[in-house]
């Protein structure tokens, strides 16, 4: 069997042809496994959906009850029949729920990541290298200047500056899905215990969160109609990173303009987009990341797809793997970064 008869790159997304299913397609489909929430990878309208539990409430959260036709739970390590093809959800260790997706028939096992990372994460499961004949990886940081410091450190310096400011609000730009509840888990593992405050467009998938078992502590709505604007010295509010230069942003104390991304490992990009204490954080593999899980896993062949796909492609056939691009599009590289 040939690998592109078993998963193939098509303008809708990856789709498999014995099991007459898409992997996180970009167009409705008849029948769709999505690797995990960010919206470019679970968009609405597919006929029917199979992903893990967490995934199909965070597509409900953001779509409505009714945004599939059925949907199925997938449950991680279980193997099952789809047509001539048999499928595994393994976790990504991206966000709450993210799972990489193997994909067999006739001996022939592909994976498809999704999104991942390999860095500790208190909001979701660690990544699972799966042993694998192709493995699908993404390249969203996958350039040699990519290589993301410590998250713990990174919280630090938000800590650090909240001492040092204590007037000051800290608005912390951060994408809505993982990434906000990683900030907000984080500073409590820290020893951050005051009230952490929310943009509206946070706090269902918060709420959601915290069902889930991740327990984020106090948090209240960024609200300054009930008090004053001297109520937020010194807080910490969380809101999506286009917010942080805005208007919206002006209603607080002083802000201290935080973003919390892998993209502000680029000096240039924090200072353009205003940020006054970039956190280098992401829920992506950054290029180191990326080259040892590759290493690790060693499969037959690298299918590279949304990102820097070039560099990726180019450092395997350096180390000895067969790799190509699969120029796949629809796939947002600030979605969850
Ligand atoms: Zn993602």
């Amino acid at each position: 069997m040939r690998p592109e008869e078993l998963l193939l790159p098509t303008p809708s997304g990856l789709y498999c042809p014995p099991g007459d299913f898409h992997i996180d397609p970009t167009v409705p489909v008849k029948r769709a496994l999505i690797t995990h929430g960010h919206s470019d990878h679970a968009r609405a309208g597919h006929g029917a959906v199979l992903a893990t539990s967490e995934t199909l409430k965070i597509m409900a959260a953001r779509y409505g009850d009714d945004f599939a036709g059925t949907t199925e739970v997938a449950t991680l390590g279980e193997t099952r029949k789809i047509g001539g093809a048999r499928v595994t959800f393994y976790p990504a260790g991206h966000v709450l729920g993210s799972a990489q997706i193997a994909v067999e028939a006739n001996g022939l096992r592909i994976v498809a990541s999704g999104d991942y990372k390999r860095r500790a994460d208190p909001t979701c499961l660690p990544f699972v290298p799966v042993p694998c004949d192709i493995f699908i990886t993404e390249a969203t940081f996958a350039l040699p200047v990519f290589r993301h410091p410590e998250p713990t450190a990174e919280i630090g310096k938000l800590i650090a500056s909240l001492a040092q400011f204590p007037e000051r609000a800290h608005l912390v730009g951060a994408y809505s899905l993982g990434k906000a509840q990683r900030v907000i888990r984080m500073l409590r593992d820290q020893g951050y215990e005051r009230t952490i405050y929310l943009h509206g467009s946070m706090e269902k998938l918060c709420r959601l969160y915290e069902a889930e078992g991740i327990a984020l502590g106090a948090l209240a709505p960024a609200t300054v109609s009930s008090g004053a604007k001297g109520d937020f010295a010194g807080a910490v509010v969380i809101c999506p990173p286009s917010e942080i230069a805005e208007r919206w942003a002006r209603r607080f104390p002083d802000p201290v303009a935080c973003f919390a991304s892998g993209w502000m490992r680029i000096r240039v990009r924090a200072k353009q987009s205003g940020v006054e204490l970039p956190l280098i954080l992401s829920d992506h593999a950054d290029w180191d990341e990326l080259t040892a899980t590759i290493a690790e896993i060693a499969p037959a062949e690298v299918w590279v797809t949304h990102g820097r796909e070039e560099a990726l492609v180019r450092w395997c056939t350096l180390n000895g793997f067969a790799a190509k691009p699969l120029h796949m599009v629809g796939y947002e590289e600030n979605e969850g970064e």
